[in-house]
This record gives structure tokens, sequence and C-alpha cells, in this order.
């Protein structure tokens, strides 16, 4: 399992590269695949573009402002070629799959794209340097077994479970840049939690487009935490993404009857509006979302539940949008990641008539936000004077006496410590709270 090959091509001199990373959190178990993969490779990653012979950009492509940073960012980084001629600069991840042969042919400052899941050709790529700028399809079958990731983090792991996406929700770029869902075997999924657990990781996040249609052989997503819950080398277990069609009862009765799955739940909601979810392709109504959101506040009444929201997505009226504020009114989110509709070139929703002028878009969320600040402000201070685990994480970024980390159900919280309590399941008394963050007191 996870058997190393290192017949990899070498580089014929020490070669250091620089990744940088955008998007969601399956690019970052993307770039940790890629250190990994290129570290086996005698490449040596650096935190000093200055020191960098490759830049490699990760890219993600579900929002334009996404790719207009990245287009930003090579157009400054390619001026540093006038001083270093054999600087090479790539992108890789969605974006490269979505244009990056059109960014090779206009000339714009990359020498090489590779599309999505061919991470595995990059040492041959970089080992070819000299040779012309090049694209590389993606590879729609590949799920990296013969490479063990780097983790960056010292105390939280991220194991992706499954790739690629079958849902086409219309606004949604994913399945066109990431091909079709495939999951992993569950050896392999479980050798890297205990591995990751044995190298103090203790807090282990699943990662998946749509975590709750994993599937392999007669393991569903259920079967799956179960079993991984009781790894003992860890001490939580959190996943993501659920979709809300596939949220299973038998997913609830694991969540509530395993000490070890947090008790958080991310389940995006996208619009209150039925009418609006049927043009998302979204596959549920808001009774079918409401119902599981009751069904898993009566299994775990402290459970957090967190979502994404879209403001403006075509064809949506005041009345859609008012419904809502009105679902967030009443599910009353521990937080809710709200953006404004995005056209996506090649997917559905981007043909679609009657989009909504862009100052509209831009007016809805920022009702949306507003409200949901009040709400995850209440959810907050609701917490005061309650007792809560955090798993200490970081120094705080106010004060190096104190530590943060996160609670159970996913909230920052802040305390008195040092860096002996890295990894540490600590219990505290939450004694305030602002829209972020509880702060709390150290119990004995
Ligand atoms: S489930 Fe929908 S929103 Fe999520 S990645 Fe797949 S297509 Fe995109």
């Amino acid at each position: 399992m996870n058997n190393i090959d290192n017949t990899f091509p070498q580089p014929p001199k020490e070669r250091f590269f620089y990744l940088e990373t955008y998007g969601c959190q399956m690019n970052v178990a993307d770039s940790e695949l890629i250190i990994g993969l290129l570290s086996q490779s005698g490449y040596r990653k650096t935190d000093d573009i200055d020191q960098a012979d490759v830049i490699i950009f990760n890219t993600c492509s579900v929002r334009k402002h996404a790719e207009d940073r990245v287009l930003g960012r090579i157009s400054n980084e390619k001026q540093r070629k006038l001083n270093k001629p054999d600087l090479k600069i790539g992108i890789v991840g969605c974006m490269a799959q979505r244009i990056g042969k059109r960014l090779i042919e206009d000339n714009s400052g990359i020498d090489f794209a590779l599309g999505v899941d061919n991470y595995s050709q990059l040492p041959s790529f970089l080992a070819a340097l000299d040779e012309p700028a090049s694209f590389t399809d993606m590879n729609e079958s590949e799920i990296y077994e013969n490479i063990e990731p780097e983790h960056q983090g010292s105390t939280c792991g991220f194991v992706t479970i499954m790739r690629g996406c079958d849902n086409f929700c219309s606004y949604c770029i994913v399945p066109h840049v990431r091909g079709r869902e495939r999951s992993r075997p569950f050896e392999h999924i479980s050798h890297d939690v205990e591995s990751a657990g044995n190298r103090g990781l203790k807090d282990i996040t699943l990662l998946g487009q749509n975590v709750n249609s994993y599937h392999f052989q007669e393991i569903d997503f259920p079967i799956l935490i179960e079993r991984l819950a009781k790894i003992n080398s860890i001490e939580r277990l959190r996943f993501i993404t659920s979709h809300p069609k596939d949220l299973s009862d038998e997913l609830i009765r694991v969540m509530a009857d395993s000490p070890k799955i947090c008790k958080h739940i991310h389940l995006p909601l996208q619009s209150g509006s039925t009418a609006i979810l049927r043009k998302m392709n979204r596959k549920y109504d808001i009774d079918h979302y409401l119902t599981l959101i009751h069904k898993l506040k009566a299994a775990m009444p402290e459970i957090a539940v967190t979502t994404d929201l879209i403001a403006g997505f075509p064809s949506e009226t005041e009345a859609d949008f008012e419904e809502t504020l009105s679902v967030m009114r009443d599910v009353q989110f521990d937080y809710a990641f709200c953006f404004k509709y995005s056209e996506r070139e090649s997917t559905a929703a981007a043909e679609y008539t009657l989009q909504v002028p862009q100052a509209e878009r831009l007016s809805r969320l920022q009702r949306m936000i507003d409200l949901q600040r009040e709400i995850t402000l209440k959810k907050f201070q609701a917490q005061i004077g309650k007792e809560v685990v955090v798993y200490i994480e970081n120094l705080s970024r106010k004060s190096s006496q104190q530590v943060s980390g996160k609670t159970d159900d996913f909230k920052i919280a802040v305390l008195d410590g040092s860096e002996k309590d890295f990894g540490k399941l600590v219990k505290a008394r939450v004694i305030s709270a602002t829209s972020g963050t509880l702060i709390c007191q150290r119990q004995a």
C-alpha cells in the first residue's frame, strides 16, 4: 500500500521549487501531494521565491476572481526571467485544465500547464525544462496511489477520499475540470489516516467534492467513517463537503454514535428558493434540506451547521432571495460562506438568460453577509459559560502568550498557552465571544 515509486526522473543538479496554492481545501491537499512527489523526485521545496528554479501555481477556477489573481501573479513573476533566464513558471490545477493551453499559445509567460490529476508527470516536465512550453490534459482515472503526500500542517491533516464530481450543478466548473467521480480504496485511506495520526496529526479532515457518495466495493461513506473513527492514532475526524441529496439517515446515526466524529457538518444550501435550486440542478428542494437539518439537530442537539450560499443566481428574483434570507433565519447557520454568482464558461448557468445585474448581485451579497454576521455573533455568544475542548494548532495572531485552535464543532477558540500545547486537546470555558472567535479560559 502506498509503495513509493522512485522511478520519477531526478533533476541533474539541486533544484528548488516554490509552490503557491489557490482555492479550496482539495487544492491544499493536492499541493501536499505535489510536494511529496517532487521531494521524492529530488527537488527541494523553498518558501523563498528568490531561490526558486521553478515557480508553480496550483490554481482554482471556481470564480473569475480566483483566475484573475493568478494571471496577475504570473504577469508579475515573469519579470524575474529578465535576470534569471532559466527560471520556469508553470500552472497546475483547475485553471491549467481550463485555459492552460490557451495561456501557452498566447505567450502569457508560463512554461508549462499540467491539467488536473496529471501531477505524476510533473517530474518529467521539470526534467525537460529546456524544451518548448507544453500542456498536458487531465488524467481522469488518476487517484495517486503511489505518492505519499507531505503534510504541511503540524497538527491537522487532510486526506482525500475521492476525486472528481458527477453532479453538474449548473453553475459549477468542477465536473468540467476535475473529471468524473472516483473513490479511493478503503485500505489506502485507512493507511493515510493512521500514518497521519502517528505523525502527530490528530485532527483529520476527509476531503471530496461530495463525500456522501463515496463508494468503494461494499463500503459506503457511513461505513468508511465508522471504521476510520476506530483508528487509535487520531482524536478527531471531520469531513467536507456533504451534498444534501446524498446525506443518509445512517450517516447521521454514525455521526451521533461516534465520539471521535466532530459534531459539525458543512451542508451547502446555495439558495433558499426551490425554483432556483431546480435551475441550479441541485436535486433537492427546501423541504428536503430543512428535514435534514431537523434530523441532524434531533440526533445531535449541539451540532454546528455551516453552509455555502450564492447571491444573484440567474433569474433569482427579490422574492427568491428573500426565501434564502428566511431559511438563514430559520436554520441559524453557525457560519455561511457567501458568494455572488460568477459566470463560468462552459457551465449551463452561464448560458441562462435573465442574468442578474452585477450591482444587484453585490447588494444581495451584502445583505446576506450582514444577516449571517448577526446570526454568527449570536451563535458564538450563546457559547459563553460553556465548557469546550480545544485542539491547539497555533500561536494566537494577537499574542505570543496565547494559543488558538478549533472546538469539536469547528469554532476558532483562543486561550492562554504556549507552543508546548500544539497538538493537544485542552479543556476550556468560554468567557466571551466575537463573531469569529471564542475567548476561553483553560480549565484544570
Ligand atoms: S456537487 Fe455541485 S457544486 Fe459541488 S463540486 Fe459537484 S458540481 Fe460543483
